[in-house]
This record gives C-alpha cells, structure tokens and sequence, in this order.
C-alpha cells in the first residue's frame, strides 16, 4: 500500500519532494516513539518530524492542550488570549535575559523577524552566519545558510551575509581552531558594518557538530564588545533537546535575540523570538502576518514548557543521551576503526562516516538499511555524510538500545 501512495504522491505533488526519497513508506498513525505505516510495519522513530516532536507521538498532555484549546478558539492574530499571556509568562521564566515577544509561524520566519530586528536597531547590513549554517529557505534565510541545495539559489537572495567557517574540530583547517574562528569573527566585525551575528549552538543541518567549550562564551564577548546583537537559533537545538530547555543555558550566556521554533509546537506550526527589551523600538505592524501566534501552538507551547520544568525529562535526556553516544562510538569503533567521529550533547547526536584519507561517505544506504530494519534515522551534513539522533526526548530506553541494535546491524553489513 505505502508504494501504491507514494506513487500517487508523485504525480499529485511537486518534484521538489525531499523525505519521501529517503522513506519509502506511507504513515497510517504515530504514538510515542513508533510509527506505524500504512502496511502495518512499527518503526522506532529517531527523527521525530525533524526534532519536532519532542515529547513523544500523540502524547495525551499536548493531545489535551489543543483540544482545551479548541473548544474555546482557534485563530484570532494578535487579539490576546488569555493563554497567550500565560504561555509568555511561562516562556520568560526559562530565559535568562529580560526578553519580548514576536510571534511567527516557522522556523525560518522567526530568523527573518530576528535578522530584521537586529538590521533595525543598529541600522547596519551584514549579518554574520557560519559556513555549516541552515537558518531556512526563505529570501533571507537562504542568503545565510550553506547547504549544497541552498548553494544554488544564492545569487537570487539576500547577499548581505559575511560567512565564517563554525569550528568543526573533525575538519578544522586551522590547529587552533577555536581561538582563530573567533578571531576571523572580530575581524569582520572591524572591518564591515555588520548588523548581526547568528549561530546555532549546535550546527543542526550541518552535521550536529558541537563546537568545542567557550565558542557561544567567545562570540558573546566579542558582540557585546563592538555592539552586535548576538543572534542565538534554537530552532533545533531548543525546547530540551540538548538537555537543558536552551542549548545556550549551556554556555551561560545571555544571548540578544533567540529564534524558537519546531518543538515549541510539537508539531502545530508556531514560532517567535525571543529578544531583549532594549531592541523593543520597532514600529507599529514591523512583522505582521496572518498566521502567528496560533493559539493552538501556543497552548501545546505552554503545556511543552511546563513539562520540561517540572518532570526530571532534561536529567533523563542528559544521561540517556550520553549513554547512546557511547554506544555510537563503540559501535562505530568496531567497523569503521578510527575513520568516524560521533558527537553530539543530549538527544542530538551525530554520526559522522568517512573513508581512511576523511573523505565524506554519503549515508543514504545507511538510511535505507535502517528502514527495512525499523529504525527511521535521517542524514544531515554538507555532504550527506552523518546519520543523526534525535529520538523524542520520551523513547523508552528498551526501544533506544533495539534501534541500537538495529544501527550496528546496519553498520556491519553496509560495505565500506
Ligand atoms: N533554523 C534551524 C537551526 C533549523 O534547523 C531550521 C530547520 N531545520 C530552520 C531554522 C528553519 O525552520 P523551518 O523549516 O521551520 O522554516
């Protein structure tokens, strides 16, 4: 049944398609960490939508968010609800930094609002962004991530953009390679007139590569130094998925602007971002738009953030994750001998393949091995060449160590 859809999914919808290349299944329902397709077959879930659904399929607190919700409204723009008050109330409690709030509807409209605000109050152009960055597809967004599919669309986008390599130890070109990354930033930021600066804690598209120690602490102090509002995304790292709810909590800093999209909403698309106070000088209808602020996401946004608060899930995700990783790496160890690297901070691990000489290795049989054995795990990298973790924080840990199972058969029998 699934290739029968797939099928006519292919003649009704655009050749633009991406996931369904890699997953060749048609899903009937979701609950939990399992899927289940139209033919029946369960598969243990490490994608999650994206790390999206972060709290599990079908989960009954945010099942009863939305439909407490719903009997009461589902669509009013800006016109307050009492759960949007309540939902900013609760999100301000997990920053750090005195913030206001704009709400948008995706992940790559939250980075549009957040490039805007930081342009705006300095009056500046160039935005800053790193060679392993995906910030979206739209305009601007393409303009400030790297991606071999974004490449392409370049010339057409917003080039205001001054890009630097992120520190990625496994390939770092430089021997120091975090004290001359964040030097390269200060000397941008000298020489041009730069608005902005964006980074994502964790290079998510890019590879889930974790900077070393002292990278957000290093860029924090230089922005604060010259004036430039220092852009966290947390589109993917946020909302518990590094094990605590903002993955920049883990470097103490005080960011000036955070985008929050995907898990906030668990799958009902909402976004915003988060900034400081003093950046609140923008006009009346600065970023309006028919769909923010929905407060069906919002209310899942609430109920997700006040789990994460008062359950011990971020203690579990800390531990769990590092046990996975561990596995990864021994796993990987036996077959792949040194020509690997796994790294990754609670569920957002990556496992990076290459060859003795470092060439990348694409994962994409690697995806599909893992499929006909019931584990759906996608790629992400330049270069297609890393499997990644990111489970719902809720897996069950005897169905994290049968996926586990699951990868080293597949490790073992993909040809090197
Ligand atoms: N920023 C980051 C860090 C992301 O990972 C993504 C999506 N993968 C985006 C922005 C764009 O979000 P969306 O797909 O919702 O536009």
């Amino acid at each position: 049944k699934s290739l029968e859809i797939l099928k006519q999914q292919e003649e009704l919808e655009t050749s633009a398609l991406n996931y369904p290349k890699y997953f060749r299944i048609a899903v009937k329902e979701a609950k939990g960490s399992t899927i289940i397709d139209v033919d029946d077959n369960i598969y243990i879930d490490w994608f999650a939508g994206i790390a999206v659904v972060n709290l599990g399929h079908n989960n009954p607190i945010i099942r009863k968010a939305i439909e407490t919700q719903l009997d009461k409204i589902w669509h009013y723009l800006e016109i307050p609800t009492e759960i949007r008050i309540e939902f900013m109330k609760t999100l301000r409690k997990t920053l750090n930094f005195d913030a206001k709030f704009l709400f948008t509807t995706t992940g790559a409209d939250a980075v549009e609002a957040a490039v805007k605000i930081a342009r705006w109050n300095t009056g500046k152009r160039y935005i800053i962004a790193f060679n392993e960055a995906y910030h979206g597809v739209t305009a601007g967004t393409v303009g400030l991530s790297n991606s071999t599919n974004h490449r392409k669309f370049q010339p057409y986008y917003d080039n205001n953009v001054i890009r630097l390599p992120y520190p990625y130890e496994y390939r770092c070109p430089f021997r120091d390679c975090l004290n001359e990354v964040l030097s390269l930033v200060e000397h941008e930021i000298k020489i041009n007139d730069v608005a902005g600066l964006i980074v994502e804690p964790i290079a998510g598209e890019g590879g889930y590569i974790v900077p070393p120690k002292g990278f957000l602490k290093g860029l924090r102090e230089i922005t604060t130094e010259y004036n430039i509002p220092l852009i966290v995304d947390e589109v993917q790292t946020g909302v518990g998925r590094t094990g605590k709810i903002w993955a920049y909590e883990w470097e103490g800093i005080k960011p000036d602007i955070v985008t929050i999209a995907k898990a906030i909403g668990e799958g009902i698309p909402i976004s915003l971002v988060a900034y400081n106070k003093d950046l609140d000088k923008l006009p009346q209808a600065f970023h309006l738009g028919t769909y923010r602020g929905n407060p069906l996401g919002i209310a899942v946004g609430n109920a997700t953030l006040n789990y994460l608060m008062n359950s011990n899930i971020l203690d579990r995700v800390v531990s769990l994750g590092e046990y996975a990783k561990k596995r990864f790496d021994e796993i990987m160890e036996n077959y792949y001998k040194g020509k690997y690297d796994v790294r990754g901070l609670g569920f957002m691990i990556g496992v990076e393949f290459s060859n003795e000489r470092k060439d990348p290795i694409n994962v994409k049989p690697y995806i599909e091995t893992l499929l006909e054995k019931g584990v759906i795990m996608y790629k992400a990298g330049i270069y297609d060449n890393v499997l990644r973790f990111m489970a719902p924080l809720t897996i069950p840990k005897q169905l994290l160590d049968r996926g586990l199972e699951k990868f080293e058969e597949a490790v073992k029998e993909e040809p090197r």
